[in-house]
């Protein structure tokens, strides 16, 4: 990668908008085309950094750890919707905690009268919770003050972006059809944002690969109830019986739940694949690179900056 070099971002999701800011930070001329700005499904999103629904496993440490790095800097300043909170994750079966919680600051196993009624062990930590939306309009902010542009179009192929020496494919769920690549698949999963009663600690069960998932993730005056993880399901409409048990498992871990007014609905549908698709693939013929940078399941807001330095460092060994 050159200085002044023509780059085009595909996505304005979370793994577009945060590669579109590391390149034009570097210094490339960086153009963004989305059909959404923001990705529904990065708005969607709770969102606690974390690896979950990702692989591969070395990778994704290595990532995780870069985009955990950033995170705790941007959480300085208010403004940019990441906040370090503290709080507990707990198992119903004893669970033990998983290698990456063990490093994080404040890291302790609780003691039984900390934990929920029905649950067997927990362990305590802090970690970066991101708002989504206030830190997708920051990234938004970002690139615009690098000196970036966006596009809204709807692309049928990539040969529709036109002639640019290289190209980083960040569309998420959208690459299935657009590459095609049959290895992506949707898992849907939907959040309750509710008014705060008063919590500033977030909470979230250790719920393995069940499609019900239990979490609260406090964002100032609100708090993002969570959630569901349905695999193979790709629909954007709003899920009553799925919002309805949301609310009653929360409420059973945190009463104060009880007293809230239901603000919105988010859904969003994972882009899950076996691995993350980060790779530089050349194509020759039409003189360009596509690095692709997408596939990031449930984990693409805990990766981004990672992969984000990583499609940098493939576009300049190209
Ligand atoms: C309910 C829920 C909770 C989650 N919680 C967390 C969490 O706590 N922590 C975490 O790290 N992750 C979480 N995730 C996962 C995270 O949201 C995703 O991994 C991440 O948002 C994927 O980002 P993305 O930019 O790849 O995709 P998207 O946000 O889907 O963005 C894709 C972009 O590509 C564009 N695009 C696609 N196809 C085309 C096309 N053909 N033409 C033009 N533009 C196109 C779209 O318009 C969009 O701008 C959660 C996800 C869900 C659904």
């Amino acid at each position: 990668m050159t200085a002044g070099e023509r780059i085009v971002v595909v996505g304005a999701g979370v793994a577009g908008l945060t590669t579109a800011v590391v390149l034009a930070e570097a210094g490339a001329s960086v153009r963004v085309i989305a059909e959404q700005v923001p990705g529904v499904t990065s708005l969607a999103a709770g969102a606690m950094w974390g690896p979950y629904l990702v692989e591969p496993k070395n990778k994704v440490d290595q990532w995780g750890q870069r985009s955990l790095e950033i995170l705790r800097e941007l959480a300085k300043d208010p403004a940019t919707g990441v906040r370090l909170t503290s709080g507990i994750e707990a198992s119903r079966t004893a669970e033990a905690p998983p290698d990456w919680a063990t490093t994080l600051p404040g890291f302790r196993l609780c003691e039984p009268t900390e934990l929920p009624v029905g649950f067997s062990a927990g362990y305590r930590f802090t970690v970066p919770l991101i708002d989504m939306p206030t830190y997708l309009d920051y990234l938004l902010r970002r690139l615009h003050a690098a000196g970036g542009t966006i596009e809204r179009r709807r692309l049928t192929s990539l040969a529709e972006v036109g002639p640019a020496p290289a190209i980083v494919n960040c569309t998420g769920l959208g690459a299935k059809d657009l590459l095609p690549d049959p290895d992506l698949r949707p898992t849907r999963g939907q959040h309750v944002v509710v008014t705060n009663p008063g919590l500033t600690e977030f909470f979230s069960e250790d719920t393995g690969l069940s499609p019900d998932l239990l979490c609260f993730y406090p964002h100032g005056d609100t708090v993002v109830l969570g959630g569901t993880a349905i695999d193979d399901e790709g629909g954007l409409a709003p899920d009553d019986m799925a919002a309805a048990g949301i609310l009653a498992r929360c409420i059973q871990v945190e009463p104060r739940l009880a007293q809230v007014r239901v603000l919105e609905h988010r859904i969003g549908v994972r882009p899950s694949r076996a691995t993350v698709r980060m790779e530089a693939e050349p194509d020759e013929a039409a003189g360009t690179v596509v690095v692709h940078n997408y596939g990031h399941g449930g984990a693409g807001v805990t990766l981004s900056w990672g992969c984000a330095e990583e499609a940098r460092k493939l576009l300049s060994a190209k």
